[in-house]
């Protein structure tokens, strides 16, 4: 079981206080924006309004974050908790893989470092 002893080497440590307010909401601020550029594109709503599968599935990774139970919250990527269930966590990734193409296609890296270089998303 070799990955399970190096997986929990970098096992983040449990929260003991609430979840830093600042921490949820930037990851918030980034899943509401891929959510949203996702849902306007591929589902042909107004940009921020969301149709009902994709706030279910923002709604659903908001509580997801506020949720997190390590601290400092680890990426979800490197997280050794997927707390997502098979259904949202798939989803999340096709809307995480669109939406980071489409930010590189109009150059707004800027979404981009937000998303790979915080600390915590
Ligand atoms: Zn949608």
């Amino acid at each position: 079981m070799a990955f399970f002893t190096s997986a929990s080497k970098t096992l983040p440590s449990r929260r003991k206080g609430p979840a830093d307010p600042a921490v949820v909401k930037l990851n918030q601020d980034v899943l509401t924006t891929f959510v949203e550029v996702y849902c306007w594109k591929n589902h042909r709503r107004e940009r921020g309004d969301l149709c009902p599968q994709c706030d279910d599935l923002l709604r659903y990774a908001c509580q997801r974050v506020e949720r997190c139970p390590y601290d400092p919250k680890p990426k979800c990527k490197t997280c050794p908790t997927h707390c997502y269930k098979p259904d949202y966590r798939s989803r999340m990734k096709e809307v995480m893989r669109y939406s980071g193409m489409y930010f590189v296609k109009r150059g707004r890296i800027d979404w981009l470092i937000k998303y790979f270089f915080s600390p915590s998303i």
